[in-house]
């Protein structure tokens, strides 16, 4: 493929990516986190909140992060408060749409990047681009929960992947090494900042219509099934709902409740009543997250069965 297409369609995937984070322990699994020499992994911790821990804690401080001042001196007796959580609350996962080597080109030099590149290469290696303390610049206009502007308080993982840049209804697929890469590497991070299955989210997730990462061949079930990470409904409830779908689904009050379920799941989507455009997006974002074998936008049994067994589930 052209390089200068295959640049260009990286960077305008890649164009309104923005981050965050907060932070505590490197990674040391299986997997070798290759780190710039610019940045340092923090090994410590000043966000825990038991404060029976105290004294573990306060020797664990990472004195790079408290104000050295020339007259005064910051005590840390009543560190830490238990007030406080972890700033980074969203896990967002990103394909790429270029190679490797474009990738790496793209998020190191250009103004995009995203905490971790897990390449497409059977290899051991997983890329560290930006500190978890710093933000990166990966979820552009998105919008989780009410909250908006996502790069504030996520950590950003890019995967390589071409998605659907050879055609518009070919998706590449994730090899499976890639895939057991990206889980050991997004349950680390859930279980570091204590991140909710509902907020380990996709890029379309976040910015429904304007990305399409990670795609609809992201295993989304795998990650939930094999490294607990990230939200899946239960079988039973979706065959109950099965039972309960309205058929109706022109009236206004069918095109509410489903602008409401997924206003209640996360999405933002204005509740019109009628069946918009904006409406539509979402719902292709969620088919393509939770039921990605169709996408079309139409609100059937299935995805509205999905849709209901997860806020049972998640957001009862
Ligand atoms: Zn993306």
């Amino acid at each position: 493929m052209n390089l200068n297409r295959l640049l260009l369609t990286g960077i305008s995937c890649l164009i309104f990516l923005s981050g965050c984070a907060s932070h505590k322990a490197p990674i040391k699994k299986v997997y070798k986190i290759h780190t710039n020499q610019t940045y340092k992994n923090n090994t410590t911790s000043n966000t825990t909140i038991n404060s029976t821990q105290n004294k573990n804690n306060i020797d664990k401080i990472d004195k790079n992060n408290i104000a050295k001042l020339k007259d005064y001196k910051v005590s840390t007796d009543y560190f830490p408060s238990v007030s406080q959580d972890e700033r980074v609350r969203f896990l967002v996962l990103h394909y790429t749409a270029i190679n490797t080597e474009l990738s790496l080109k793209v998020l190191t030099q250009k103004d995009v990047s995203a905490h971790y590149l897990v390449n497409d290469y059977d290899d051991k290696t997983i890329n560290l681009l930006v500190d978890e303390t710093k933000r990166a610049w990966h979820a552009g206009v998105s919008s989780w929960k009410g909250l908006d502007n996502l790069n504030f308080t996520s950590i950003g993982i890019e995967i390589v992947n071409l998605g659907n840049t050879v055609s518009p209804n070919y998706y590449a697929p994730f090899p499976e090494y890639q895939i057991k890469k990206v889980g050991q590497l997004t349950q680390d991070i859930v279980n570091r900042y204590g991140i909710l299955p509902t907020n380990v989210v996709g890029h379309s997730d976040i910015a429904p219509g304007r990305k399409p990462d990670p795609g609809p061949l992201f295993p989304w079930k795998q990650l939930y099934t094999e490294y607990g990470v990230g939200a899946w409904y239960d079988d039973v409830d979706k065959v109950l709902f099965m039972d309960q779908f309205p058929w109706d689904t022109t009236s206004t009050y069918f095109v509410t409740d489903v602008q409401n379920s997924l206003n209640k799941y996360g999405y933002k989507v204005p509740v019109t009543g009628i069946m918009d455009t904006q409406t539509k997006k979402v719902i292709i974002a969620f088919q393509m997250h939770f039921r990605p074998e169709k996408y079309d936008g139409t609100v059937d049994a299935e995805t509205w069965s999905i849709l209901k067994a997860l806020n049972k589930k998640y957001n009862p």
